[in-house]
């Protein structure tokens, strides 16, 4: 069995890799080569922790696993780590056999801004110019360094709930080269891609903060209760998903059904975009959403990457198990 500790993914795993990964495994899920498990979250009642794990199998690449972990609120204050801690275990599908432990902190990061930069590459316009950040967190900052990549954009505006936070975006501009401005929520009407990435649990963007042709990815909202956008919204767009069953009961697209504006059946997997059944953007007037909530399936493609990349580097450890 291979070990991956969490101090080697990041000079192992790349954006590209990460792209890579999740793009292929998005595809098998809507050839239904790949699925999901239930998800498993429970309140343990201890320090306030809430721990769950997320699995599935994929056929087409041979991975099925687990990524066990969740949110410790206490950690940063009481033992100077990072809240979220999360780890995935891969079996070997033909024999049962654990084949390997990878530290899931940063691959999440790395899964999650591969997820909205394969719905920008797949949906947005190709002459998109201003890229929109709604949150300026953790996430935020993986998830604009990741979007950057794949338009050729000339500005970037953001509005945080927190506005002392926006240099945590600001910076990744900068460092891109592209000029960077706070806007207010109307302002991301200048948007030609969005991604929301907050914890909120009311929404921010409205309808008309959008201007026709804007792709948006909505990728903060993975609970139910939480919320980043107008259900309206969404009645507005051609709705993506990761996966639909999620979007509805977990995503952003929750709301938008329980209001009766939008129904489960018109929201498509964005797989289905990559393998070409379905056209994806059809006009350059049309908004696209993606309601990125965040699957198993995701995690583990990137650890089965990483883990390929660690032992053909020297860097994996291997244990008798
Ligand atoms: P963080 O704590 O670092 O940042 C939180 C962000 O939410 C900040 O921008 C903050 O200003 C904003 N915010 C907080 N309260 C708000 C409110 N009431 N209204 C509007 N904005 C508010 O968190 P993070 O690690 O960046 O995670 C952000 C979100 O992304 C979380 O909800 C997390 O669960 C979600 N997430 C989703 C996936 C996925 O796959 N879809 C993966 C990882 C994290």
């Amino acid at each position: 069995m291979w070990i991956v500790p969490e101090r080697e993914i990041a000079s192992l795993m790349t954006r590209e890799a990460a792209f890579v990964a999740v793009e292929k495994v998005f595809a098998a899920m809507a050839t239904k080569d790949a699925y999901n498990f239930p998800v498993v979250r429970e309140a343990i009642g201890h320090v306030d922790a809430l721990y769950g794990f997320k699995g599935g199998f994929d056929r087409s690449g041979l991975t099925l696993g687990l990524k066990a972990g969740g949110y410790w609120p206490l950690n940063l204050q009481t033992k100077g780590i990072i809240n979220h801690q999360s780890t995935v275990l891969l079996f070997d599908p033909d024999t049962g056999r654990a084949i390997a432990l990878v530290g899931g902190n940063l691959l999440t990061a790395l899964r999650t801004a591969a997820a909205s930069s394969v719905s920008i590459a797949h949906l947005a316009r190709k002459d998109a110019k201003v890229m929109g950040m709604i949150g300026a967190g953790h996430q935020a900052a993986y998830q604009l360094r990741a979007a950057l990549e794949h338009r050729e954009f000339e500005k970037v505006i953001g509005w945080n709930y927190h506005p002392d936070m926006l240099p945590n975006i600001e910076k990744v501009a900068d460092e891109a080269g592209i000029p960077f401005e706070a806007v207010d929520l109307p302002g991301m009407r200048e948007a030609d891609v969005i991604i929301s990435i907050t914890s909120a649990f009311n929404a921010s963007l409205m309808a008309d903060h959008v201007s026709p042709g804007t792709h948006l990815a909505c990728m903060g909202t993975d609970t139910k209760g939480k919320q980043e956008v107008q259900p309206e919204l969404l009645a507005k767009a051609t709705v993506f998903a990761d996966e639909v069953a999620q979007s509805v009961s977990i995503g952003e697209a929750q709301h938008a059904v329980a209001d009766g504006l939008i129904a489960e059946n018109n929201i498509s997997e964005i797989g289905s975009v990559i393998n070409g059944t379905h056209p994806g953007r059809t006009s350059e007037n049309e908004i696209t959403l993606f309601d990125g909530t965040g699957v198993g399936l995701q995690d583990l493609a990137v650890a089965a990457a990483v883990v390929d990349l660690a032992v053909k580097q020297g860097v994996a450890i291997e244990v008798d198990f």
